[in-house]
């Protein structure tokens, strides 16, 4: 997954604002992409802006949080830099139903069948763990080191960066994802983004 690096720009759709319906509607696309990551670029520039040093550093080397700044200046860092690499991941995994696989093949679909039982066993499981999320977050599913799977919880706009976890299925569980469509309703919207989620894509 390449992230762009100070000055950060808004990553474009891979795909028209529309071409998630019924799943996820236009309109939320409009405000998701063009609104909410679009601030979080826009604070993450602002944050790096006295920090020329910073600015030299990746995403995730930034994510990682080993640099010293006064707290509130580098909360601003670690909260808009983790919106922007949650939803970098979250945009570009997903796609249009029926057009593609939304099963994952290969060697994802061997590790998950093996750690969850079968894809549908782990679909369930991902499901509630995103459900009993309180508050604003993400639900994840990540591999480590030893390619072992896990799904993660993560509060506002934590990231896995600092759990030494790569990010495989990122799933946005912040209201703003889903309200415009399912209101408070998040149980049908975690039913519904399996219809989208690129597994080409999250695979690779
Ligand atoms: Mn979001």
């Amino acid at each position: 997954m390449p992230y762009n690096t100070y000055p950060y720009e808004l990553p474009p759709l891979r795909y028209p604002y529309n071409a998630l319906e019924p799943h996820i509607d236009a309109e939320t696309m409009r405000y998701h992409h063009d609104k909410h990551f679009q601030a979080y670029i826009n604070n993450l520039n602002a944050a790096l802006a006295p920090h020329p040093k910073l600015q030299q550093l990746t995403l995730p080397q930034l994510l990682s949080g080993r640099f010293e700044l006064p707290g509130q200046q580098k909360s601003a860092i670690l909260d808009n830099g983790g919106g922007v690499y949650n939803h970098t991941l979250f945009f570009n995994g997903l796609s249009a139903a029926g057009r593609r696989s939304h099963m994952p093949q290969g060697e994802l679909a061997m590790r998950i069948t093996k750690t969850f039982g079968s894809f549908e066993a782990f679909k369930r499981t991902f499901n509630q763990q995103a459900a009993a999320l309180f508050g604003s977050g993400w639900t994840i599913l990540a591999i480590d080191r030893q390619k072992r799977l896990w799904i993660v919880n993560l509060n506002n706009q934590d990231t896995v960066v600092p759990k030494n976890l790569r990010s495989l299925v990122a799933v946005d569980v912040w209201e703003h994802a889903y309200y415009l469509k399912y209101k408070n309703a998040r149980a049908d919207y975690l039913n519904a983004i399996w219809n989208v989620l690129d597994f080409p894509v999250l695979e690779r």
